[in-house]
This record gives C-alpha cells, sequence and structure tokens, in this order.
C-alpha cells in the first residue's frame, strides 16, 4: 500500500482525509513521523502555503507527502480572511475568536456570500501537483451545531439547510472544499 504523510496535526483534518480515503493507502499525520517543529506558512497563497508544508516534509523526512491549506473568502469582506483565516482575529486566536470576528464584521450586512477554498499539494515519485477544491456557501447570523472545526459553525453550503457543524462528518466531506481536493488527489494517485 502506498504510504504518504499528511503534514498536519490537526486531528480533524487527519481524520477527515482517512475517511475520505477509505484505507487505500497509509496515510501517516506528523506526530507519528516525530515531526514536532511548526511548519512555515509564509507564502501569500494557499497554494503557496500548502506548497512550503509538503516541501519541508519531503525536505526534513524524506517522506511522500501532501499538504493542505484552506480559506474562507467572504464577498463583503473583499474576500477576508482568505489565506489568513487561521489567524484572522490574532496570533494566539482560537476559532470562537475568528468567528465572532467574521460574524462582528458582518453584522447588519446582507450580502453573506462566502466560499472555501481548499489547495492541497502532493509531493510524489518526485514530481509536484496541485488539487483545488471550492465549496461555495453563505455566513449564518449566529453559530449553528457542535461537530467539525474551525468556522465550520457559521458556514452554510449552498443547497442546503444545515452549516458544516450540524453536518455528520460523512455528509461534510461529500461536499466540502477538502472533500473536493482530496477525490482528486484519489484519482490522480489511483491512476499512477
Ligand atoms: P489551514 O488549512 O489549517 O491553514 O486552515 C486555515 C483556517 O481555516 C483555520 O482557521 C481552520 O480552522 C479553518 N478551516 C480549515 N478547514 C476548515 C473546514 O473544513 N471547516 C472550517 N474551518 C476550516
Amino acid at each position: 500500500m502506498k504510504q504518504f504523510v499528511f503534514a498536519t496535526n490537526n486531528p480533524h483534518k487527519l481524520q477527515e482525509v482517512r475517511d475520505i480515503t477509505e484505507g487505500r493507502f497509509d496515510i501517516l499525520g506528523l506526530k507519528e513521523i516525530g515531526c514536532f517543529e511548526e511548519i512555515p506558512e509564509t507564502a501569500c497563497t494557499i497554494e503557496g502555503n500548502a506548497l512550503l508544508k509538503a516541501q519541508y516534509v519531503k525536505e526534513h523526512y524524506g517522506y511522500d507527502c501532501f499538504a493542505d491549506d484552506t480559506g474562507l473568502e467572504i464577498d463583503a469582506l473583499n474576500g477576508e480572511p482568505g489565506v489568513y483565516s487561521a489567524r484572522y482575529a490574532g496570533p494566539d486566536c482560537i476559532a470562537e475568536n475568528n468567528m465572532q470576528k467574521v460574524l462582528d464584521k458582518l453584522s447588519g450586512t446582507d450580502n453573506r456570500k462566502a466560499r472555501f477554498k481548499t489547495a492541497v499539494a502532493l509531493i510524489y515519485a518526485g514530481e509536484t501537483r496541485i488539487f483545488e477544491g471550492v465549496v461555495n456557501g453563505r455566513i449564518t447570523d449566529k453559530k449553528h451545531g457542535e461537530c467539525g472545526f474551525g468556522y465550520d459553525p457559521i458556514f452554510l453550503p449552498d443547497g442546503y439547510t444545515q452549516t458544516f457543524a450540524e453536518m455528520d462528518e460523512k455528509e461534510k466531506n461529500k461536499i466540502s472544499h477538502r472533500g473536493i481536493a482530496v477525490q482528486k488527489l484519489i484519482q490522480f494517485l489511483l491512476h499512477q
């Protein structure tokens, strides 16, 4: 079975990707290869950050690797928080602070259109590839649901009546930005 490192310390993401790939690959997280350092995410695009993370693992640990980076783009905020989604409310902020900042900034705004974009960078057999996934939706007026992570409680995907945080993991994975990007990655790998 092909083995890859998924360059993340986020247990939710690791579980999501293991669920999506349905045991077709052996996927290790950063902790499992003894990588505990902070990998720099200094690029100004999500594609650039995904690539930086994958290259870091390849260079320092030698594994075939993929990494993802995600941004939430909100139309009424000119695409913010975008590539800065993780630290939107400050360097030490948690998801609650980020969501509150979004809700405060959108207070009284009718245009709630937003999208999640994920870039997955793969380094495999000496080649580098990028796979993208996008899901369009709206920012709700308040938080709904307890599942998932990050901005899930305030993101309502188009065509659905539940936020990502109200869906079970399977449902979210079927339509999510990361689900779409990882499906493209799987299709690519299955044809190698
Ligand atoms: P990163 O991909 O880990 O850099 O994520 C950037 C920011 O987007 C972080 O604040 C994450 O919590 C958030 N984020 C990433 N993926 C998701 C998701 O699937 N749902 C909600 N928030 C997410």
